[in-house]
């Protein structure tokens, strides 16, 4: 059996311990330590310290599955966004706001002067007024649920990552007791 020397970590003692021993107990301070090899020497290390770090690659870990928790509903969000977008006059993508829902309402307003005007003046020109108003109405309509799909989508996202936010704080905390 080979022996070798060894220090121990808290209190400097010199120890001898058999080649293939992983734990010992100091005989002058009565401290637990582990045996690491390193690369060709040995050293010892006190069990305390090993369950500090091992603490520490815990919390390292959860703040980790946290961020990757957080990215994944990030990239959720943003695949869920796609279905929120509105097609605007010019074949541009966007997200619905209360500007496109007035867009309608100007549109059905110069629909509605339209017929008005044309039925006044030359009758049959007023088909394009009342298509110009049922036009109006459908899309307006129809942006307006989008826009209230995405705001409760929005909220539904928001408070989930501040769930998540609020979860990863608390962890920390916990560790840091
Ligand atoms: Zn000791």
């Amino acid at each position: 059996m080979q022996l070798i020397s060894l220090n121990c970590n808290h209190c400097g003692a010199p120890l001898e311990v058999a080649e293939s021993t992983k734990f010992v107990t100091c005989t002058h301070c009565s401290t637990r330590l582990a045996i690491r090899h390193g690369d060709g020497s040995a050293f010892t290390e006190q069990l305390d310290q090993i369950g500090e770090r091992q603490e520490e690659m815990l919390d390292r870990l959860e703040r980790i599955e946290h961020h990757h928790a957080v990215e994944a509903l990030d990239r959720e969000w943003e695949r869920e966004l796609v279905d929120y977008m509105v097609t605007d006059k010019h074949g541009r993508q966007h997200l619905p706001s209360t500007m496109s829902v007035t867009m309608s309402f100007v549109v059905a307003i110069f629909g509605i002067f339209w017929t008005v005007m044309a039925g006044a003046m030359f009758p049959p020109m007023a088909v394009f007024g009342l298509l110009f108003i049922g036009f109006a109405i459908f899309g307006g309509l129809k942006t307006h649920q989008k826009a209230q799909a995405y705001q409760e989508g929005l909220r539904r996202y928001q408070s989930r990552k501040a769930q998540l936010l609020r979860e990863a704080n608390d962890d920390r905390r916990e560790v840091e007791k």
